[in-house]
């Protein structure tokens, strides 16, 4: 009997991890692709669509619907608009695993929705854990589903504590590769432009993603996320910088015997483990090669020169709303820095500004999330007319 594959929803296929997905996913051929999902990528989703002959193709903004209805007419393929597109194409029951692999808050609701439907989430997207943590992984758990994480050093983590219990965990060694501005001093990356961090050394990742890793707030970010996901304390966990990306991260026990997961820095590992976990099968990523390391170095992260790290932890701390209003206001600056309106450090001293403007709401709803986020995002942009 031939072993029926399982479906899968990916939410921002266009994107970095969607795409990477795709073609691990095709390589794989244990899955079958359900539906694609994109915000305005058109071009890019009509040829993944036409690849992968998913039954749903999603777009979320609306004034390219028409133009997708035409340009996949003739394929069995139904296109959806909007949420309500989300939405079904991520509860629907045929549905085995949701990757939810688009960028921005926007993932959060349909996220929810596949989690109270049940669904296997291989969740690639930050915002998620860290605005909605504290509610999403309780709600997880109450409806069975569970959250596979996709980022590397989550995945890392999460391999290491395989068959170990969390109350034997001492503390969670999270790796960073320092961002493309590590080697500069405080006074040359003031007048770095987003161009230089573009060029980021070892990750092939989006733009947002590499800002955000220059500036240690994907580390912040990963912080949060790594609290909720492993369900340690903020003094259980700390960043080692260690530029080569070899080590994805570690974990050390009690006993302190430290395990680490290693390989190339290729995020189709992650991306296939979550799918397949707990299998493993062979693909053709590269694998390590010893003999070529020439070492591996690791440093403590320099919270002076990138303050967006010390931000994230202590936004995470103060609980509450007040990492949503991190992660809207980050968003926001980082589109100016990459627009070239704002310079490098105008993104953290213009997220603690608001920070210190909004007030936090303690025990907030998703309702709570979504407005605070909205108000965020608008009063950053007035901030910066
Ligand atoms: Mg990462």
């Amino acid at each position: 009997m031939i072993e029926s594959k399982r479906k899968i929803t990916i939410l921002g296929s266009t994107g970095s991890v969607g795409t990477q997905a795709l073609d691990i996913i095709k390589e794989s051929q244990r899955y079958e692709v359900y539906a694609l999902t994109c915000n305005s990528s058109i071009n890019k989703i009509v040829e993944q669509a036409r690849c992968h002959l998913p039954k749903y193709v999603v777009i979320y903004d609306d004034k390219y619907y028409i133009e997708l209805l035409k340009a996949l007419d003739g394929l069995p393929i139904h296109v959806l608009v909007g949420m309500e597109g989300l939405i079904r194409v991520v509860t629907d029951e045929e549905v085995d695993i949701v990757l939810t692999s688009v960028v921005g808050n926007i993932g959060l609701k349909p996220t929810v929705e596949a989690i109270k439907a049940g669904k296997i989430i291989a969740l690639a997207n930050k915002e998620t854990l860290v605005t909605a943590g504290e509610i999403i992984m309780p709600l997880a758990k109450a409806y069975g589903s569970k959250v596979l994480p996709v980022d590397s050093e989550h995945s890392a983590i999460f391999q290491c504590l395989n068959g170990e219990s969390s109350s034997t965990v001492d503390k969670i060694l999270l790796t960073a590769s320092g961002g493309a501005f590590r080697n500069f001093s405080k006074d040359e990356i003031r007048h770095l432009k987003a161009t230089e961090a573009l060029k980021h050394p070892n990750w092939s990742m989006g733009r947002k993603i590499t800002i955000d890793s220059a500036t240690l707030m994907n580390k912040g970010l990963e912080f949060i996320e790594a609290k909720w996901l492993f369900g340690v304390s903020s003094e259980q966990i700390e960043v080692v910088v260690h530029p080569q990306s070899i080590i994805h991260s570690m974990v050390q026990f009690k006993d302190h015997s430290v395990i680490a997961q290693l390989g190339v820095p290729d995020m189709r590992v992650p991306i296939i483990y979550a799918l397949d976990y707990p299998e493993r099968h062979y693909n053709s990523v590269k694998s390590l090669d010893f003999t070529q390391l020439s070492a591996l170095t690791f440093e403590k992260p320099d919270l002076d020169r990138f303050p967006c790290l010390g931000i994230a932890v202590e936004a995470l701390k103060l609980g509450g709303t007040m990492p949503t209003i991190m992660n809207a206001a980050n968003e926001i600056l980082v589109d100016a820095y990459l627009k070239d309106k704002i310079g490098f450090y105008d993104i953290s001293d213009t997220i603690l500004k608001v920070m210190n403007q909004f007030s936090n709401i303690k025990k907030p709803t998703l309702e709570d999330i979504f407005e605070t986020d909205i108000e965020t995002r608008e009063y950053v942009k007035k901030l910066l007319g």
